[in-house]
């Protein structure tokens, strides 16, 4: 597939290719541009010259694109999930949910868009201020693998809805899905240059777009590593960044939980996207008086979840996304292993056989009796491994799961609202689920503290954050 760049199919200035890879069978799918630094400059230059129009046009008219292109995204949504599931590995049911997540997140910015902005200030006989949002201007997106839909619609809903323009830089392994969205904006009419996808890797062609002097903000998620390298070379033309980072959310379940619905969580939390996502469940705090039966029924379920390619009925989990994931999680489970740090209850090998061989999976694994300064808990681990620990008492628990260097989102399981008050004071991140995890609706700010980065994505936060103020001072 080709770049799309100033409205147009674009090819890399020296005509240069990235193979994407299926991961469940390591077949290479198809080819987009190794963008260079030419042609990011090109995709800023007809963001800068899209920006004039664009950011005249009233609210609503912005809106109406976002509300026609979810429009659009529902009408192929069944397409669109395929080649997501082959260039991501995901399962179709979990594309779909993404695909149709996007839609969701577009119409609400649409929704969203006759509110007024701004505010009246009234200093008394001294005057009287307007304060209104006005947008940045040319902006940046960098996009991961992981869940590369949802994370677009995260950045180009309230981006383009606060009349920025964007330049759009997806994962070299996900990019297919992107542009193809991205065509679906154009179809829905969007004026040429306002979305521009740049593909290319990232140590050239996105370090290119966070260094371009002509980009006001940029909006990453990935890597603590690459979000610190970001900050450092973002230059003083960047009036605003996000950093959505890692994470390594704790969930704690109490004596009074509902057990089996607590169990569900757990594997839906860990092991949804093969536990590729920042938000899972990567360090599970069982009260004492409940784990035992817990972990029995936590390991009939998970020996029950039915793994291979994301495009067969019936595959609850799917390969990671390649071999460097696969590599890091069999390193990261071997580790634990020789160092003594857990017990191996289920899972904890690569899955091979026919069907399996080309492919990068991994069995759901769960470590039970994990010594509390275990690397396995300190780490993000960005696969399908649970690592459990057992905890006397709530004071316990709280204390663990803030032994980490993350701050992006905690659950607790209880029925007791004392609980819920003391995890919401005392846990530090910036989302706290009770009876649930995992969920993030387009309606609430979502962005974690500490080494989760800055910022947030959702809700009215993020559209504040692609716009500045502007004051009028009205002196009577
Ligand atoms: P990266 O942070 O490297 O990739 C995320 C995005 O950033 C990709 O589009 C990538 O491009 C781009 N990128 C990479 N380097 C630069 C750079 N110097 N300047 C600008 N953009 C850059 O993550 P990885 O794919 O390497 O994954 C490594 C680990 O990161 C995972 O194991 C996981 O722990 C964590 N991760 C966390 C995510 C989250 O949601 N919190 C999402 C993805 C990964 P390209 O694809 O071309 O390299």
């Amino acid at each position: 597939m080709d770049m799309v760049i100033g409205g147009t199919a674009a090819q890399a200035a020296d005509e240069t290719w990235i193979d994407v890879t299926n991961p469940a069978t390591g077949e290479h799918i198809d080819r987009v541009p190794r963008g260079t630094r030419e042609d990011v400059n090109a995709a800023v230059e007809a963001a800068d010259a899209a920006f004039g129009a664009w950011s005249e046009k009233t609210l609503r008219e912005r809106g109406l694109f976002l509300y026609r292109a979810a429009e659009l995204i529902r009408r192929d949504y069944k397409d669109l999930a395929k080649i997501l599931t082959t260039e991501q590995g995901k399962p179709l049911r979990e594309s779909t949910d993404e695909v149709r997540g996007c839609a969701n997140i577009l119409e609400y910015y649409a929704s969203v868009a006759g509110q007024p902005a701004g505010e009246a200030v009234s200093l008394g006989k001294a005057g009287d201020c307007l304060v209104t949002r006005v947008p940045l201007g040319v902006c940046g997106a960098i996009i991961p693998w992981n869940m590369p839909v949802i994370i677009m619609g995260w950045k180009v809903g309230p981006a383009l809805l606060a009349g920025n323009t964007l330049v759009l830089k997806p994962a070299s392994a996900t990019p297919l899905t992107n542009l193809k969205i991205a065509l679906l904006l154009q179809e829905a009419g969007l004026p040429k240059g306002v979305l521009n996808v740049v593909t290319g890797p990232g140590e050239t062609t996105g370090s290119a777009l966070v260094q371009h002097p002509s980009i006001k903000k940029i909006s990453f998620t990935g890597d603590c590593a690459t979000g610190r390298r970001i900050r450092e070379m973002a230059g003083s033309h960047i009036r605003a960044l996000t950093l959505e980072l890692g994470g390594s959310d704790p969930m704690i379940v109490m004596a009074d939980a509902d057990i089996e619905k607590a169990v569900d969580g757990a594997i839906r939390g860990r092991f949804y996207n093969a536990g590729q996502i920042c938000t899972a469940v990567k360090r599970l705090y069982l009260h004492e008086k409940i784990a035992g039966e817990f972990m029995r029924l936590l390991t009939v379920k998970l020996e029950g979840l039915k793994i291979g390619n994301g495009l067969l009925p019936h595959t609850d989990m799917g390969p990671l996304n390649s071999s460097e994931q696969l590599n890091r999680i069999r390193a990261t489970v071997d580790g634990t292993k020789e160092r003594e740090e857990g017990t191996i209850r289920a899972g904890g090998c690569r899955i091979t056989g026919p069907g399996f061989d080309q492919g990068f999976f991994y069995s759901p694994t769960l470590i039970a009796d994990v010594a509390p300064d275990a690397a396995i808990l300190r780490d993000e681990v960005f696969g399908p491994v649970l690592p459990v620990v057992t905890v006397p008492d709530l004071a316990t628990a709280i204390r663990e799961a803030n032994r980490s260097k993350y701050g992006l989102g905690a659950s607790v399981w209880t029925k007791d609202i004392g609980t819920v008050k003391q995890v919401y004071r005392d846990v530090h991140a910036g989302i706290i689920w009770v009876n649930r995890h995992l969920t993030v609706p387009p309606e609430v700010p979502f962005g974690g503290t500490e080494e989760s980065g800055i910022g947030r994505e959702n809700g009215s936060k993020a559209l504040d954050s692609y716009t500045q103020s502007k004051t009028l001072y009205l002196g009577w």
